[in-house]
């Protein structure tokens, strides 16, 4: 018969609290890193609709159109819609 191996705190993996808060942090780490990257993806996106040159609008209404669709799409990726 084989027993479990001991983690490196000496316990058996699924009995350590050291293991599991290790895995939660694993967890969450991976969960910030992920929600980094969606903020600077906005962020970049936000930049990009104010730092438009609107000159390159005929009319007005054209720029904000553009505008409106790139913040709907960027609020429909973040929702996670299709
Ligand atoms: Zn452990």
């Amino acid at each position: 018969m084989t027993y479990p191996k001991r983690c490196p705190h000496g316990h058996f993996p699924m009995d350590c609290e050291l293991c599991q808060q290790a895995a939660e942090i694993a967890t969450l780490t991976a969960e910030v890193d992920g929600l980094r990257k969606d903020a600077e993806r906005w962020r970049l996106e936000l930049s990009f609709i104010a730092l438009a040159d609107t000159r390159l609008w005929d009319d007005a209404h054209d720029f904000k159109a553009w505008a409106q669709n790139r913040a709907r799409d960027a609020l429909s990726t973040a929702r996670g819609e299709p």
